[in-house]
């Protein structure tokens, strides 16, 4: 899960569609009937989204791989030009009416023109409102990066409470580390309702009744479907995440000498992610690699699935240096098969984890067919490609893969399974049940922001978590997480890319019977060849059989829990 340029698109898109409408102008469409001037008029957008798009993506490659101000400034500059041509109006009308006209166009234009519509109607907001949100979210984020938490008496960074916590074994000092990583919460708390309240209005400007009902619109989800996925996902893994984390307490128990484990004895402040494991740490398998090596194995792993990368690497970013982003993504940088990563590779599990993950999204862009019209030529949404991702990077990890691809002794790969396993399951049902907590307040944030949202928070991590809040706090611990502001009403597609990884592992791991080159060939050709040339919820049915359901994620659970038991 890394920060990807179309996640940042997104989020861009809706934020930095401030300036007035520029005079790019769509030739007026030639007399005749509805469909032929609806091609006329997809072929220049077509034409106009591929130029801007291109600009867009050099742009942010060169903000990230140097730093420098002046490639910041251009990709600000390719970006907004990007919201500006869709923020015009006459030319969002003038698509609508075309498309509700020609009813004979052929199914792939009018998923394109669909596309086409829903960049524009997401650009329509009112400039001024726009204005006010972008102010006070950078604001927000300005707080974020620049708040000093204050620990015994000194200021201290995030990254060091982090780390103090992962050290400290005093739980009267764990609680006090714990409480100043969130004191961040209570000086941004008013504004984040503030910002509620205006990206409201923004919503109801366009006839959305709240803004998280118009992002999950945007995202192409009907409001009542994903809540029912979630729903069915909250109630198949709650007992599994009670036994997990009961057996996880215990361990934490004897650790710090406790009889009662509270919110800060896990070692992430939030309890999105397991506390390392006791048992294994994968570092080991990677300790005698150099960083060449580790490209060396993604590259061999993805041959021997039939799946060339190369062309790939050719043009990416793969090591660590000065001026350069410490993040990794993945980015289609023209739509022609220019797709490239950017890492900071390191012989670690994390690392190899990585690196396997974006070349997941790499393999998904680059095998897009080409043939299809430019807006529609990328992955059909951001969970899919995640699910893509996940799934690869997961392998970092595991004990026969390590045999295969790392030259890892089979009998210290047998030996680890366990752990490495348990480790998996514990990683998979916290951050299952983390995501509900941000899905559900998220929705009720924005439901109605004036609602007392501490003691929301308080009881959305006891029922979904399990978590043992102190009593009577009657803090902004919500808002000391920083997604509400920079990318709202989005966490839900991470667990969805969970749900659609596990469903597509247990379809295409089924239907290539234990032949890799047969699994490649079918990623190939009934997932990424087919790009946004579907509406998600058909394409999840054309390429796993079923729709999006929680099933084939909790049968992987269960399994786990059964293995490790
Ligand atoms: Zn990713």
């Amino acid at each position: 899960m890394k920060l990807a340029p179309y996640f940042a698109a997104l989020v861009g898109g809706l934020i930095l569609s401030t300036g007035a409408p520029m005079n790019l102008s769509i030739s007026n469409a030639a007399a005749g009937e509805p469909e032929e001037r609806l091609a006329a008029f997809m072929r220049q957008y077509q034409e106009d989204y591929t130029k801007m798009y291109q600009a867009n993506s050099y742009a942010w490659w060169d903000a990230m791989t140097t730093g420098s101000e002046e490639a910041f400034a251009k990709s600000a500059e390719a970006s907004l030009a990007m919201s500006t041509y869709h923020a015009d109006a006459a030319k969002y009308a003038e698509l609508k009416k075309l498309r509700a006209a020609a009813v004979d166009a052929t199914p792939m234009e009018k998923r394109a023109a669909y596309v086409a519509e829903r960049s524009f109607e997401e650009s329509q907001l009112p400039p001024e409102l726009m204005k006010e949100i972008v102010e006070l979210a950078s604001e927000i984020e300005q707080i974020f990066q620049t708040h000093r938490a204050v620990y015994q008496g000194e200021e201290r960074t995030n990254n060091e409470l982090l780390e103090a916590l992962e050290k400290e074994t005093d739980s009267q000092k764990r609680y006090e580390i714990w409480d100043a990583l969130k004191q961040v919460g209570e000086v941004v708390a008013p504004k984040m309702v503030e910002l509620a309240k205006l990206r409201n209005k923004a919503a109801q400007a366009l006839g959305y009744k709240n803004y998280w009902e118009m992002t999950v619109s945007f995202q192409d989800f009907e409001p009542a479907q994903l809540i029912a996925i979630f729903d069915e996902l909250d109630r198949s893994t709650a007992p599994y995440f009670a036994s997990m984390k009961a057996k996880l307490d215990g361990e934490l128990k004897e650790k710090f000498g406790v009889d009662k484990i509270r919110p800060w004895h896990y070692d992430n402040p939030f309890f999105q992610q397991a506390p390392a494991s006791k048992a294994i740490d994968a570092n080991v398998f990677y300790a005698d690699k150099t960083k060449e090596e580790i490209v060396d194995i993604s590259v061999d792993f993805y041959d021997s699935i039939g799946v060339d990368v190369r062309p790939i690497l050719a043009n990416s970013d793969l090591y660590e240096k000065d001026g350069k982003t410490q993040h990794a993504f993945c980015n289609d940088m023209n739509l022609e098969g220019d797709v490239r990563i950017l890492c900071n590779v390191k012989p670690t599990a994390e690392w190899m984890d990585t690196q396997l993950h974006e070349l997941g999204h790499a393999i998904y862009d680059y095998n897009i067919a080409r043939d299809l019209p430019a807006n529609v030529r990328s992955a059909c949404h951001i969970f899919t490609t995640e699910g893509i991702a996940m799934t690869f990077g997961a392998k970092a990890r595991d004990p026969q893969w390590l045999v295969a691809n790392v030259g890892v002794a089979p009998e210290k790969a047998e030996a680890a399974a366990v752990a490495l396993r348990e480790q998996r399951l514990r990683e998979q049902l916290i951050f299952c049940r983390w995501t509900l907590v941000m899905t559900y307040f998220e929705k009720a944030l924005y439901e109605n922001p004036e609602q007392d949202l501490n003691k929301l928070w308080t009881e959305m991590t006891e029922r979904f978590q399990l978590l043992d809040q102190p009593e009577d706090r009657n803090r902004a611990d919500w808002a000391s997480k920083p997604h509400f502001v920079i990318a709202p009403v989005y966490y839900h597609n991470y667990m969805l890319g969970e749900l659609y990884g596990a469903q597509l592992r247990a379809s295409l791991e089924k239907e290539a019977a234990g032949d890799p080159k047969r699994f490649g060939e079918l990623l190939k050709t009934k997932v990424f060849a087919p790009g946004a040339s579907l509406p998600w919820p058909e394409f999840v049915k054309e390429s796993t059989g079923e729709p999006l359901t929680s099933r084939a994620f909790v049968e992987e659970v269960k399994a786990a829990d059964a293995a490790t038991k």
